[in-house]
């Protein structure tokens, strides 16, 4: 049984397009992370697939059925937005229970599985108290604990974890990945936080302008990104991309020159600063650069360097403390560690 997305297409009536021929499929169970820039679609598709909007265009199906005109009440999904909306003069028990009660479930059945989504959430003794009464995570809790109560295949999660402390948040994604591998429902979660996305996804869509623009799985956004775009989403700091010349199996962009497996032309050189290699010594493999600014971010030190209108990013794990701004260093290249995209379009070249 698997969620499609077919040609599906949202336009407002103030003409802004959300959704743009959306095609994308998932299988019930996996993790989809819908990851972009503010602005990208996420939300809608979200809405979309709740039937909380209807699309312009195109069609949804679950396991099959067209589910596009199917009112929310019947369609297999819950939901958690990201205020939460809790309702705040009932109490924490009511709240979980609420789409029970609509769905006309005996009580007793109502304060068995309550208790049970409590437990596994964790919130088992906050129960009696009013929303009000709850720190951020607690209310989150509660929030994920309604939507999965009445076990619906699909658990629809817009930004969850955005209104939470730093800390609070990586403790919720540790229990979201422990959630879903215990629960074995399909999640569909909205966020901008490329770490979450990581941390969380069986695989990631990555929407810009309401087009889906690579779907794959963590790994794969990482080491394959299609185009640039997703290249520089992904990673921080972001991958360096590099637009220059390539002759004779060399490119070179203002001082910097390396050996590439690619035809003679323009190019964009992509190498995340995480896999450029400090070189002890000049060599012919390597590259001069100035330091421009050094940071400190604990084990790591990111060096940035300036070379003719290129800047590129260095992050290593060696002891940089003898290294200054204003200081040459030699830099390595790995042919490995190289991505190439079209110099105009971006795409991904091989
Ligand atoms: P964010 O990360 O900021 O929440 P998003 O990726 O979820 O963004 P959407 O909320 O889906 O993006 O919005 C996609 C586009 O549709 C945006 O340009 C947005 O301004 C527009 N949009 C969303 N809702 C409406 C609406 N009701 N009327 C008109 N335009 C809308």
């Amino acid at each position: 049984m698997a969620v499609s997305f077919k040609e599906v297409t949202k336009r407002f009536p103030d003409g802004t397009t959300a959704l743009d021929r959306l095609d994308l499929e998932f299988d019930l169970g996996e993790f989809i992370v819908l990851l972009g820039p503010s602005g990208s679609g996420k939300t809608t598709a979200c809405r979309l697939l709740a039937g909380l909007e209807a699309p312009s265009g195109g069609r949804i199906e679950i396991g099959g059925k067209d589910i596009t005109d199917l009112p929310p009440r019947f369609r297999d999904i819950g939901m958690v937005f990201q205020n939460y909306a809790l309702y705040s003069h009932k109490s924490v028990f009511e709240n979980i229970a609420y789409p029970l009660r609509i769905r006309k479930v005996a009580a007793p059945e109502i304060e068995r599985l309550v208790k049970e989504v409590a437990d596994l959430l964790r919130i088992g003794d906050y129960l009696h108290r009013k929303p009000a009464q709850l720190s951020g995570g607690q209310a989150q809790r509660v929030a994920v604990a309604r939507a999965l109560v009445w076990e619906p295949a699909i658990c629809l999660m817009d930004e969850p974890l955005s209104n939470l402390d730093a800390l609070l948040r990586l403790h919720m994604r540790t229990e979201l990945n422990r959630l879903h591998r215990k629960l074995d429902k399909t999640f569909v979660f909205v966020t901008h936080d490329q770490e979450e996305a990581m941390t969380l996804a069986t695989r990631i869509a990555v929407l810009r302008d309401g087009k889906l623009v690579q779907f794959d799985e963590p790994r794969t956004i990482y080491r394959r990104p299609a185009n640039r775009f997703v290249a520089e989403f992904m990673g921080r700091p972001a991958m360096n991309t590099i637009d220059g010349m390539v002759e004779g199996g060399v490119f070179r962009a203002g001082d910097i020159a390396c050996a590439v497996d690619c035809a003679d032309g323009p190019l964009m050189l992509g190498i995340r600063p995480e896999q450029i290699e400090l070189a002890d010594h000049a060599t012919t493999s390597s590259v001069t650069l100035t330091v421009d600014v050094k940071e400190a971010i604990e084990p790591d030190t990111l060096l940035i360097f300036q070379n003719r209108g290129n800047s590129v990013t260095l992050r290593t794990q060696s002891n940089c403390d003898a290294i200054e701004p204003g200081q040459p260093v030699g830099l390595r290249f790995p042919k490995e560690a190289l991505h190439y995209f079209d110099a105009r379009s971006g795409e991904r070249l091989r």
